[in-house]
C-alpha cells in the first residue's frame, strides 16, 4: 500500500530533519513561542545567537512579563521587526496576569495573544505539546500549492482556505511535534523558493508541480497592481545660445519644486503653441521615442521633442512665470527628475539643426 504524506514526511525526518536547534530541546510552549516568534522573517542561522542571550534573561514567561519593555527591546535589537518584541512583552503579563503565568494550552487563547496568528499557534501546541494542529507558514504554502496544484495567490481568502484544508488533511494523528517540524524542515531545506530539490523529496511521488514541471509558477505570486496610464510631452526647447528653457514645478505635488521641461497638452500645431504660449519661433523640431516613467501609483508616458528656437522671445510676449533659461551644462546641477535629466542627458546626441 502507497504510504501517506505524513507517513513519508516522517520517514524523511527521521533521517535529514533539523533536530539540534536550541528550541528543540526542553520543548516548552513558552521557548517554543520565542523561537517561531523570532524566526518569522528571520534565518535559523541569524535568529540562534539572538535566541540563546533572550533565553538567558527571560527563561519563562514570568521572567519576560517582569522585565522592562526597554531590556526586551535591547536583547532584540538587530533582529528588526521590533513590533513582534512589543507583542512578546504585552503577551507575556497578559499570561502572567490572566492565566496565572501557565501558557495558555488552546488553540483559541493562544490565538487570542498579541502577534499570534493560526498557525504560529498551532505549531507552539504542536511542537510544545504534541496537540493536532495543521500549521501553514510560507513554508508549508509553498510546499502544499506545489504538491496539490493549488493555483492562485495564497493571499487571497479562497486559496488560504483551499490550504488549511489541504493541510489539515495532511496532519497526521500522531508524532505531531515530528510533523510539524518535517513540514517547516522540508519547506525551508527542499521545497525552496527557487530551484527545490524535487530528487531529494519524500512526497516527489505524487507532486502534482513535480509531475507537471511547475515548480517555479506555484504558489502563484501576488498578482502586480496595474497601475494607470498618463501621458505628457516634454519640450527639450535649445535657444541659439546653446541654453535650454526650464519651468519650475509648483511647490506641491509630483516633482514638487523641481525644475521640469516645459509641457505640450498636445492640442493644435507644436509650432503654433510655442508662439501663443511661450512666444518662441521654433526653427526645428525633432521628436524623439517615448520614454515611461514609473511613479508609485501610475505610469507616465512622455513623448519628448527635441526642439532648436529662434534666440529670443517673441516681442510683446513676456516669457511665462517660472520658467527661465538655463546653460545647458549649469542645468545638468539643478535638481531635476530622473526623466528630465536624461532627456537633457540625450541633448548631447540629439544635435539640432536649422530647419
Ligand atoms: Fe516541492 Fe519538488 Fe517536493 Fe513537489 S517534489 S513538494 S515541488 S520539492
Amino acid at each position: 500500500m502507497t504510504r501517506s504524506f505524513a507517513e513519508r514526511l516522517l520517514a524523511w525526518f527521521d533521517d535529514h530533519g533539523r533536530k539540534t536547534l536550541p528550541w528543540q530541546h526542553e520543548r516548552t510552549p513558552y521557548r517554543v513561542w520565542i523561537s517561531e516568534i523570532m524566526l518569522q522573517q528571520t534565518q535559523v542561522a541569524t535568529v540562534v545567537p539572538y535566541y540563546e542571550r533572550f533565553m538567558a534573561h527571560f527563561p519563562d514567561v514570568r521572567a519576560l512579563a517582569g522585565a522592562e519593555l526597554e531590556e526586551v527591546l535591547g536583547l532584540w535589537s538587530g533582529l528588526g521587526y521590533y513590533s513582534r518584541a512589543r507583542n512578546l512583552h504585552k503577551a507575556a503579563r497578559t499570561i502572567a496576569t490572566e492565566f496565572d503565568g501557565r501558557f495558555p494550552e488552546t488553540v483559541e487563547a493562544v490565538t487570542a495573544l498579541p502577534g499570534i496568528g493560526r498557525s504560529t499557534a498551532g505549531a507552539i501546541l504542536a511542537l510544545a505539546l504534541g496537540r493536532r494542529h495543521p500549521i501553514l507558514d510560507g513554508n508549508v504554502k509553498r510546499v502544499l500549492a506545489r504538491h496539490r496544484l493549488v493555483e492562485g495567490w495564497p493571499g487571497q481568502s479562497a486559496v488560504e482556505r483551499q490550504l488549511w484544508a489541504d493541510a489539515d488533511a495532511f496532519t497526521p494523528e500522531a508524532r505531531l511535534a515530528d510533523y510539524t517540524q518535517a513540514i517547516m524542515d522540508l519547506g525551508a531545506t527542499v521545497c525552496t523558493p527557487r530551484n527545490p530539490a524535487c530528487e531529494r523529496c519524500p512526497v516527489q511521488g505524487d507532486c502534482g508541480a513535480a509531475r507537471e514541471g511547475r515548480q517555479e509558477e506555484l504558489p502563484t505570486p501576488k498578482p502586480r497592481k496595474r497601475l494607470p496610464e498618463r501621458h505628457t510631452a516634454m519640450l527639450v526647447i535649445v535657444d541659439g545660445r546653446g541654453r535650454v528653457l526650464l519651468q519650475r514645478r509648483p511647490p506641491a505635488g509630483i516633482w514638487g519644486g523641481l525644475w521640469s521641461l516645459p509641457e505640450w497638452d498636445g492640442e493644435g500645431e507644436l509650432r503654433h503653441w510655442c508662439r501663443e504660449r511661450l512666444g518662441l519661433e521654433l526653427l526645428h523640431v525633432e521628436p524623439a521615442p517615448r520614454v515611461r516613467h514609473t511613479f508609485s501609483h501610475f505610469h507616465l508616458d512622455i513623448d519628448p521633442y527635441y526642439v532648436e528656437a529662434a534666440g529670443a522671445p517673441s516681442p510683446g510676449v513676456a516669457e511665462p512665470e517660472a520658467m527661465a533659461w538655463h546653460p545647458l551644462a549649469a542645468s545638468r546641477r539643478l535638481g531635476l527628475p530622473a526623466p528630465v535629466a536624461r532627456l537633457l542627458a540625450g541633448l548631447a546626441e540629439e544635435p539640432t539643426s536649422a530647419a
